[in-house]
């Protein structure tokens, strides 16, 4: 049967979009397509709960692998609890989820070898639908400048509990390389540990062996001995410019392009996963055909690039205005300000006052470093 929805790609953008759907246009038949054989082993989605709306965390209850009151964080010169829940998500779980929905498809081993605005091709066979959006997943621009963050995460089961009481989202109390180092605790039983090294770097390679390492240093440093049981690995885009506008005006007459591919996702962190609930709200309400949602996704998507100038001038100031050795001291400086700020900050809701207090007071570059930083048109000018 015709669908009235291909959503090219089962990932994280997508799956958001096929949940609001369903819900806000029941009967709605959504086809979802991915080449992957069957849900990422290799993934959690986490999210601070400021980020998403109840409607989200009601609809995406039945996915959330584990949720803990309260986060740490951890610097050479102070540490901190901060009070907010956090939560993740897997893809075993989102893809249970979608299994249960009324409405939709999922194709597992459906590799599309070419996608416009009115179908999909899938080697010999070719799909139409009257509304087509293309979510698989982060795809390089030169509208889109970019640092990187960097990361290995292994998950262990420990021979005796750990001990980690809640998320630790980032402990820079170990020795700084490679830019930014921070390493990242997700506790999903009292055995079984997620330690995650991350670095803010200037290059994208990825040398997992070394961060492996790294994790089995650090996790025989705290004592704590077990078994590897699952790996994830990530190289996210921190975005230092962005003229979303010519990306935009390159894709129009395609697919609408959602999720990493679009530019959508926190330009600090490169969590996308608060962004892909807003953007999935924002297609469940236009109508069906893929010029209207196309319209009203991009008018979100030049909105939200507007409101995360800001973001993207810390970025500048962190890659560009702060040797890799300091880039610590900047986010060491960050986590002193209050909780609410921090909440709004991860939830891309930055008020001006928000702004003012980040920059203010003491800098968190000197002056001279941060001037050549402001403008970020010359960046991508440079672009390729
Ligand atoms: C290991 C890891 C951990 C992360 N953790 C978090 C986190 O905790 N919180 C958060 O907010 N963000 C996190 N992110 C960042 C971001 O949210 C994810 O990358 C997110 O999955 C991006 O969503 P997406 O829908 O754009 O792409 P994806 O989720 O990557 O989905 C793209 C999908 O398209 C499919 N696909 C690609 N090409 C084709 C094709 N030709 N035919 C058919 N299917 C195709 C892929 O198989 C894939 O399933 C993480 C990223 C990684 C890599």
């Amino acid at each position: 049967m015709r669908p009235d929805l291909i959503l090219a790609g089962a990932g994280l953008a997508n799956a958001l979009i096929a949940l609001a759907l369903a819900e806000a246009r029941p009967g709605t038949r959504i086809l979802m397509l991915d080449r992957r054989p069957g849900p990422s082993e290799a993934h959690t989605w986490s999210f601070h709960d400021p980020d998403l709306r109840l409607s989200w965390h009601r609809r995406l209850s039945p996915a959330i692998r584990c949720r803990w009151q309260g986060q740490e964080v951890r610097f050479p010169d102070h540490a901190r609890t901060l009070r907010a829940g956090y939560a993740s998500l897997d893809g075993a779980g989102l893809a249970q989820l979608l299994a249960h929905t009324p409405g939709v498809t999922l194709r597992w081993d459906a590799g599309i070898t070419a996608l416009d605005a009115t179908g999909a091709t899938l080697g010999t066979e070719r799909i139409e639908a009257p509304c087509v959006i293309d979510g698989r997943g982060a795809a390089p621009s030169r509208h889109l400048v970019t640092g990187f963050q960097k990361f290995v995460g292994i998950e262990f089961k420990m021979d005796a509990p750990h001990g980690v009481a809640r998320p630790v989202i980032m402990d820079a109390t170990v020795p700084q390389q490679d830019g930014y180092r921070f390493v990242y605790l997700l506790p999903f039983s009292p055995t079984r540990l997620l330690i995650e090294d991350t670095r803010y770097s200037d290059g994208a390679g990825l040398d997992e062996e070394a961060l492996a390492r790294a994790i089995a240093d650090y996790a025989q440093g705290h004592g704590w001995s077990g078994h590897e049981v699952r790996r994830e690995r990530g190289v996210l885009p921190i975005a230092l410019a962005h003229d979303a506008a010519a990306l935009w005006a390159e894709a129009q007459g395609g697919p609408v392009p959602v999720g990493m591919r679009a530019g959508l996702f926190h330009p600090v962190t490169g969590y996308s996963l608060p962004v892909a609930a807003q953007v999935a709200d924002v297609v469940a309400a236009a109508g069906p055909t893929t010029t209207e949602v196309f319209a009203a996704v991009r008018a979100h998507a030049l909105s939200r690039a507007r409101d995360d100038r800001f973001l993207r001038l810390l970025n500048r100031m962190l890659f560009r205005g702060c040797p890799p050795g300091h880039r610590h001291r900047v986010l060491s400086r960050f986590y002193r300000l209050p909780e609410p700020l921090i909440e709004r900050f991860y939830a891309g809701r930055l008020t001006r006052l928000d702004r003012l207090r980040i920059v203010t007071g003491k800098p968190p570059i000197p002056i001279r470093d941060a001037l050549p930083c402001l403008r970020e048109a010359p960046l991508l000018k440079e672009s390729p």
